[in-house]
């Protein structure tokens, strides 16, 4: 029992605890091998009948333990690299703390949603054609449930506008980071799942021009001060009047040249679109009013971006595909 417990047998249990698992990477195969054989050695014994415990751990010496001393232990071990950030994780953090600095706080919610929380409730009523523009990725046999109880891979972080708002009553301040998924085939400036950092405040007297200075000092904050935003007319479902932002090409400073090249991310515009926003829609309160949300005394505005899309720009990347290959050769560069 000492020998073939499986509890905790040396054999059984010990020898592959200790050893095997402490064995350099390199030396596992052969170590298993010796363990291995230690174990039919004392199976054989088990069977021949009892067997002084002295030869039993002879044979293990000779079988398991010499041959590993071969190996010289004085030699230096495995070294293991520290790391880095990986340059989503670092762009998702720094567009999280420039919204901190601003007195937001940090919100998740769950990435499998209901049809509720991810369509409904941000104005996307059944059969709106804006929900053929998301893509979405059902979860298979939901058919027999209502459709707002449906479920589904999130296709945006904006239901968490709403589970917040639920829980909050206002004024509220939050940034949502987190993972959103797409039927979109992988190729290189898309991919089916990416990144999205949401942000929503609601409070009495929210202008467009609130939104639109809390924007142009996060542009500045994360793209340097000299950035110039600018606002186009947009269409969204939860926000109303909606627009998307544009920030002068920080790789070509708004010339839309590159030397005498011409400069490929702004498409020779001068101006990119970084990201989408607008004032909340009032049908968007509506689903929250009893938690304080009267569409007639608060109002608010939201803003949503694709945290890849910046880092790809950011860090002058061409195919998105490279952030989630995990080649240490092209992740290392960011190190
Ligand atoms: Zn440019």
């Amino acid at each position: 029992m000492r020998w073939l417990g499986r509890a905790n047998g040396l054999a059984n249990k010990q020898l592959p605890e200790l050893w095997l698992k402490a064995a350099p990477r390199d030396h596992k195969a052969e170590v298993g091998k010796h363990i291995n054989a230690v174990k039919a050695h004392c199976e054989a014994m088990f069977e021949q009948e009892r067997l002084p415990i002295a030869r039993l751990e002879t044979a293990v010496r000779s079988k398991l333990i010499e041959p590993l001393e071969r190996v010289d232990i004085t030699l230096p071990g495995v070294r293991r690299a520290i790391g880095a950030e990986h340059p989503v994780m670092k762009t998702w953090r720094e567009i999280v703390s420039v919204f901190q600095k601003l007195g937001y706080s940090v919100a998740e919610g769950p990435v499998v949603e209901t049809d509720y929380y991810n369509f409904e409730a941000l104005n996307f009523p059944p059969n709106h054609p804006a929900r053929d523009t998301q893509d979405t990725l059902f979860i298979a046999g939901q058919q027999s449930k209502p459709q707002r109880e449906r479920l589904l891979l999130r296709t945006h972080t904006s239901p968490v506008q709403i589970r917040t708002m639920e829980k909050m009553r206002p004024p509220i301040r939050i940034v949502i980071p987190g993972t959103v998924h797409r039927n979109d085939p992988p190729d290189a400036s898309h991919s089916p799942m990416f990144h999205q950092i949401e942000g929503l405040a609601v409070d009495t007297n929210i202008t467009f021009g609130d939104l639109k200075g809390t924007l142009d000092h996060a542009m500045k904050a994360l793209f340097g001060s000299s950035v110039k935003t600018h606002f186009r007319p947009s269409f969204f479902p939860f926000t109303e009047p909606s627009a998307e932002l544009y920030v002068t090409c920080f790789i070509c400073g708004g010339s839309g040249k590159r030397g005498s090249d011409p400069c490929r991310p702004c498409k020779q515009t001068g101006w990119i679109e970084v990201l989408g926003c607008g004032m909340v829609d009032p049908n968007v309160f509506e689903f929250v009013k009893d938690n304080g949300y009267d569409p007639k005394k608060v109002s608010g505005f939201a803003f949503g971006m694709g945290v890849d899309r910046l880092a790809l720009l950011k860090y002058g990347v061409d195919d998105i595909q490279l952030f989630f290959q995990g080649d240490v050769r092209f992740l290392q560069q960011f190190g």
